[in-house]
């Protein structure tokens, strides 16, 4: 028997009243190292983002709240394709969308949606969005993700629809409306346009939009083919608090993150 072998104890999933045990988000002493991490992960973002396909032409945006200047936030720069951004190419914007730090433009888009969306969630770390297949497909319906997968029931009581469409929402004005409609939620659906998502973590933020691109397409392939079954409220309810918790969705998106970091390392220049 092989004793000189340390092995961590498994992380096991218990059940509580309140949903799942997960474990929790790194925790850092110095918020420097916050920020580095921060940016990290964000620039993974963009290349899981562009692994999933959520890269047609110059939309889609992820922002990321800067730990230190806490009124201003970090996001991808304008024009380059996702697969190719790193660290480096993060841009610091304030919340009068003024550039301070970064040599690229930037998405007036970006500034008028995440800036409202992140003065108006203060424990909102991160915003996520981008013109997906099948989330721009569904919120053409104008209605709520139903709750018909287990996937789909991460959202359930948790998300909004905002109906109102005005054109590219370059305007602080429409940024407003985005986030009212969010409100206390962690995603929202523009009518005609596509979804936002929003986490604590960067991690949690793209996988929430990684996985309601999942349930949009589950709903649409399934609506295809037939009338899908709701999961009825209590237990909708149920497996809402199981796999919809802040570091439920953080540690979802931990499998890709560590390939993506470990794949592609010049992320991080
Ligand atoms: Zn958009």
């Amino acid at each position: 028997m092989d004793t000189t072998i340390e092995r961590m104890p498994p992380v096991l999933l218990q059940a509580t009243r309140s949903g799942l045990n997960w474990p929790t988000p790194p925790v850092f002493g110095r918020p420097e190292d916050e920020r580095r991490h921060l940016k990290q992960r964000l620039a993974a973002g963009f290349r899981i983002f562009a692994m999933h396909g959520f890269d047609v032409g110059i939309a889609g945006h992820i922002s990321a709240r800067d730990p230190i200047l806490i009124d201003h936030f970090w996001v991808n720069p304008l024009g380059v394709h996702f697969s190719r951004i790193k660290v480096s190419d993060l841009m610091l914007i304030d919340h009068q969308g003024q550039v301070v730090e970064g040599k690229h433009p930037v998405n007036a888009a970006a500034f008028s949606i995440h800036s409202r969306i992140h003065r108006a969630r203060p424990d909102v770390v991160a915003a996520a969005h981008s013109h997906s297949r099948n989330g721009t497909a569904f919120a053409s319906l104008g209605r709520l993700l139903p709750p018909t997968t287990q996937e789909a029931c991460a959202f359930y009581n948790d998300h909004a629809v905002l109906q109102a469409y005005g054109g590219i929402a370059s305007e602080l004005s429409e940024g407003d409306l985005i986030a009212q409609s969010l409100g206390q939620g962690k995603a929202v659906i523009c009518r005609n346009h596509a979804h936002f998502t929003v986490g604590h973590s960067v991690d949690e933020a793209v996988f929430w939009f990684l996985r309601m691109e999942r349930a949009f397409e589950q709903y649409l392939l399934a609506a295809a083919a037939g009338t899908p079954v709701e999961i009825d409220d209590v237990t909708a309810s149920l497996t809402a608090r199981q796999v919809g918790s802040h570091s439920a969705g953080w540690f979802g998106l931990q499998p890709l993150m560590d390939k993506v970091l470990a794949e592609q390392p010049d992320l991080l220049e």
